[in-house]
């Protein structure tokens, strides 16, 4: 049995007490919302916090506010934020996110805010203590050398969260806290690609809530491509936002795309669709440039070629699916056997 190692436990009530004890504390604290990611890692020792800083007393963290567009608390839990009607009715590509995010026990402890900040995986780190020490560990904890790309100097973990792709396609951004002050940050921009430092987030900072804009005329989607349906992590996420005229042209679409690299990335496939019906032909182009994007690496699961052919025929699930093509088939058939 894997046991946690000895830590302090803090349990502010206020963003402003949390990010107090943040900065007094230094990189030895770290935060802990519904722990789902952080606590197994913590068994596996890739972060042994001194001190971890609850969340879930902090009653503003689960703030919903609805106003020209909607603005959620990162303390929402998963299961709460699926509940709501504004996320399903406005933001379809996020309620799809969310709702496919573990299992439902886990979705309801995992948070938002959680699974915007989730750390990235690798089949040579999520391992435990024992079996990563049998390699010599790796670069991302305790090694210096990556075991999958050996002659790179970055670590190529990857990012695994379903959340954060969906909510760059609906150009959503979050609100950062530290006793220094706040800032507010596009979600495309709060990731970085490095499988290591992968979050622009400084770590005195508390993710306090994600604004969604108002999305009128607007009509979105979220495919995940996964070994079990009712339970992995994604090895491939296509996020889809899709704002058209009442003829059915393109204004503006943005196409996002989540683990086939150390963050989650807008590709330059929406631009394709601009001006344009959705039609056959203008889906599968848009496919072609969005998996020219795509850069999996050979350390999670499924075979890393296979994962890169499908990312096109997902862009096409997600464009059917927003111009009202009936895809309640298709999306059993990949819950159940999606290989
Ligand atoms: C078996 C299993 C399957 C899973 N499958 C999926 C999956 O399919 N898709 C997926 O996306 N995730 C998956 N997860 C990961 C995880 O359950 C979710 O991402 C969850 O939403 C994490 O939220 P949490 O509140 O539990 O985060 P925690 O574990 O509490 O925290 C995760 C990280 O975020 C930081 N953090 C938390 N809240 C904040 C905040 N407000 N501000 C700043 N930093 C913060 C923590 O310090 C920590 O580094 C899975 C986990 C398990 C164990
Ligand atoms: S990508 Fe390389 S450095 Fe990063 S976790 Fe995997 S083996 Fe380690």
């Amino acid at each position: 049995m894997m046991r946690l190692p000895w830590f302090g436990f803090r349990s502010p009530t206020t963003v402003a007490e949390a990010a107090k004890i943040l900065a007094a504390e230094g990189p030895q604290a770290m935060l802990i919302a519904g722990g789902t990611d952080l606590l197994p890692n913590m068994k596996r020792r890739h972060q042994t916090p001194a001190m971890l800083v609850s969340l879930a007393r902090i009653e503003t963290l689960k703030r919903i506010a609805n106003g020209s567009g909607t603005t959620l608390g990162a303390g929402l839990t998963l299961n709460e934020i699926v509940a709501i009607p504004a996320v399903r009715e406005k933001y379809a590509g996020l309620w799809q996110a969310a709702a496919q995010v573990a299992t439902v026990h886990l979705r309801n402890m995992g948070t938002l805010g959680g699974n915007l900040c989730l750390d990235t995986r690798c089949n040579y780190y999520n391992q435990n203590y024992e079996w990563r020490k049998a390699i010599d560990f790796c670069l991302k904890k305790d090694g210096d050398i990556c075991w999958v790309a050996t002659a790179s100097k970055r670590c190529v973990a990857t990012s695994s969260t379903d959340c954060a792709p969906a909510l760059i396609s609906l150009g959503a951004s979050v609100r950062l806290v530290s006793a220094r002050g706040e800032r507010e940050v596009a979600i495309a921009e709060l990731y970085k690609n490095d499988g290591i430092d992968y979050l622009a987030r400084r770590p005195d900072e508390v993710l306090t809530e994600v604004k969604l804009p108002s999305l009128a005329g607007w009509k979105s989607s979220y495919w995940k491509l996964r070994r079990r349906g009712a339970f992995d992590f994604p090895v491939l996420g296509v996020a889809a936002a899709v704002r058209t005229a009442r003829d059915g042209t393109v204004e503006e679409a943005r196409i996002a795309l989540g683990a086939v690299a150390s963050r989650p990335f807008l590709t330059k496939g929406g631009e394709l669709l601009a001006c344009r019906k959705l039609s056959d032909e203008a889906i599968a182009e848009a496919g072609v440039k969005v998996a020219s994007a795509a850069k999996p690496m050979d350390n999670t699961d499924l075979d890393l070629y296979w994962r890169k052919a499908v990312v096109a025929e997902f862009v096409g699930y997600a464009l059917r699916e927003i111009r009202g093509d009936d895809m309640s088939a298709t999306r059993l058939r990949i819950a159940r056997h999606p290989l």
